[in-house]
């Protein structure tokens, strides 16, 4: 017994020997997996390493993408130096550790030592990966789509091959059940430069609650056609590629009038896309999803060079409604494609192929706009939010006045609150609403009150919406300025969430800004009234906007002086 104990003794202190004496060698290092990327290990110290970014080959431009793993040396600290960092990055892009290869979290130590980035991390697995974004490799991607097989309204179709033989694979999700020709289609890409990863834990975020979210799900899906081709360039992703295909080619840079001179990743996308638009088949939104090292989000849209007055208003159109929804989208920050940058992106062929008006988003690499880090999670919480944009950009119940100008648009099955940006509103006194919908073949009712007293529209109770009407009818509401609106659905014929929500707005009117006394002239009646009202308790002008002749949203003393002066002193003319 005695020596069975001292040879476990002798072994135990043999083993923690050894721990102690064992180093991290150049060998434990692995980067030849699925996406993974890092060359040139060398050991400079104790546990100490310089590596760095294979580069696309055939191509030296921006850069990035590491990703490999350290095998076998659990409880030790690793010490490592990237020595060809690309200009972009710097000791503030903290690189990504992870024990699992699924949850990743931020490296605390990193510092810039001359041209290099140096960082250091405790290794507290035997094999801890560590990468420049969040992997998702074309296997996660594939396995998570034969996951969604399952769902009724889903078909995948393999649109072409690689260079090196990979298929590149699209999603079609939409219900079966209900006729196309009354859907439109949204037709998303992404991964087209590999290393921009982030973007497809959106697309994923956004599929999920395309096929699952149980308020939403029905209503998308008969709505719109969602095609999704979630990583374009499937060879770059797999061999751990930053921004080029494998020969070399920025494929964000290859779409092509001739799509047989395209490469044959952007080839099987853009014969897709042309076979759905020559085949009758419309495309209504169109996204090309990247990212970007900028620590805020932003996409690209084509300068007015480029484009008509359509294509801007349905850009902004769609910004403001990402902005509704996604709290990290800005308007501000999309910036304009000019021409010595935009050959051969898809977003400027696209436009002058198709007449197709698309989207092009860029998201971080790294930090938000306030400096935070992206996190993988955050990432596919904004899909759901995406989504809404898409559908309330393509289905908006939108409110227009007579000169066109758009006052707001109603969200789906949210209350709605316009704000009066177009005060030419002032001069009419009703609007009739009537809204559409698909599922219905007549004119729905909507209702509209008010939310203060110095409402927008009135009366402040629901316009007639009298179901002794016998048929859903037209709602008339009186106009009153610097009010709120409220618009709600009340016709039982209405399927909720299921409808076109077009709401046509007319509006005429009679009242005259200025004409305070409600007598059709503008004279010096109206001063007296006026005063009267404003001095003596005399009554308000009916509505009582058509008092505030200087349109400073307030009737006080400056409207009279005001009138005065264009009655007697040749002034400008009262009303907005
Ligand atoms: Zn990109």
């Amino acid at each position: 017994m005695k020596i069975v104990i001292t040879k476990l003794v002798f072994l135990i202190a043999l083993l923690l020997n050894s721990q102690a004496l064992a180093q991290i060698a150049p060998e434990d290092f692995v980067a030849d997996f699925e996406s993974g990327n890092a060359a040139n290990v060398q050991q400079v110290g104790a546990d100490s390493f310089t590596f760095e970014i294979r580069l696309d080959s055939g191509a030296l431009e921006i850069y990035g993408w590491y990703y490999f793993a350290i095998v076998g040396n659990s409880g030790r600290t690793a010490t490592l130096f990237l020595t060809n960092p690309d200009g972009w990055q710097n000791e503030t892009c903290k690189p990504l550790f992870s024990n699992n290869n699924q949850h990743w979290e931020r490296v605390a130590d990193v510092w810039r030592e001359g041209s290099m980035i140096g960082f250091r991390q405790y290794l507290g697995a035997d094999t801890v990966w560590l990468a420049q974004g969040f992997p998702f490799t074309v296997t996660q991607m594939y396995a998570y789509l034969d996951t969604m097989g399952s769902s009724p309204h889903l078909q995948r179709e393999t649109l072409g091959y690689s260079i090196h033989g990979r298929p590149i694979d699209m999603v079609t999700i939409t219900e079966d059940d209900w006729p196309d020709e009354r859907k439109k289609t949204v037709w998303l890409i992404s991964r087209q430069h590999p290393m921009e990863s982030s973007p497809t834990f959106l697309l994923k975020g956004l599929l999920d609650w395309v096929l699952e979210d149980p308020e939403f799900s029905p209503f998308w899906q008969k709505d719109v056609v969602l095609k999704v081709v979630p990583i374009v360039n499937v060879d770059g992703v797999a061999e751990g590629y930053s921004r080029h295909n494998v020969s070399g080619i920025n494929l964000n840079r290859d779409w092509q009038e001739d799509i047989q001179a395209e490469q044959p990743e952007v080839r099987a996308v853009h014969q897709a896309i042309y076979d759905h638009l020559t085949s009758g088949h419309s495309i209504d939104f169109f996204m090309d999803l990247h990212a970007a090292p900028d620590n805020y989000d932003f996409g690209y849209r084509m300068s007015s060079v480029y484009t008509d007055s359509n294509y801007f208003q349905n850009q902004e159109t769609f910004l403001y409604l990402l902005e509704t929804h996604d709290p990290w989208q800005s308007r501000t920050r999309w910036r304009e494609l000019d021409t010595s940058y935009a050959l051969g992106v898809s977003c400027v062929t696209l436009y002058d192929m198709y007449d197709l008006d698309t989207y092009s988003s860029e998201n971080p690499w790294t930090r938000r706009e306030d400096n935070s880090f992206i996190t993988a999670e955050g990432f596919y919480q904004q899909g759901p939010a995406w989504g809404r944009a898409i559908y309330d950009y393509l289905y908006p119940l939108t409110i227009y006045d007579t000169l066109d100008a758009r006052i707001d648009s109603i969200l789906p099955g949210e209350p709605f609150v316009p704000e009066v940006r177009d005060f030419d509103q002032r001069n009419k006194d009703s609007l009739v609403i009537t809204a559409y919908c698909r599922e219905s073949s007549d004119s729905e009712l909507v209702i509209l009150y008010r939310e203060d007293d110095g409402g927008l529209f009135s009366p402040s109770h629901p316009v007639p919406t009298d179901e002794s009407l016998g048929s859903p009818g037209d709602g008339t509401v009186s106009l009153v300025p610097w009010g709120e609106l409220v618009v709600s659905y009340v016709d039982p014929d209405m399927p909720s969430r299921t409808c076109r929500r077009i709401l046509e707005v007319d509006s005429t009117g009679s009242y005259i800004g200025g004409d305070a006394n409600g007598d059709g002239l503008i004279d010096v009646a109206d001063v007296t009234y006026l005063i009267n009202y404003l001095f003596i308790s005399g009554s308000a002008p009916d509505p009582l906007w058509v008092g505030d002749c200087n349109c400073d949203q307030v009737v006080d003393v400056a409207d009279v002086m005001y009138l005065i002066n264009y009655l007697f002193l040749g002034g400008s003319p009262p009303g907005c």
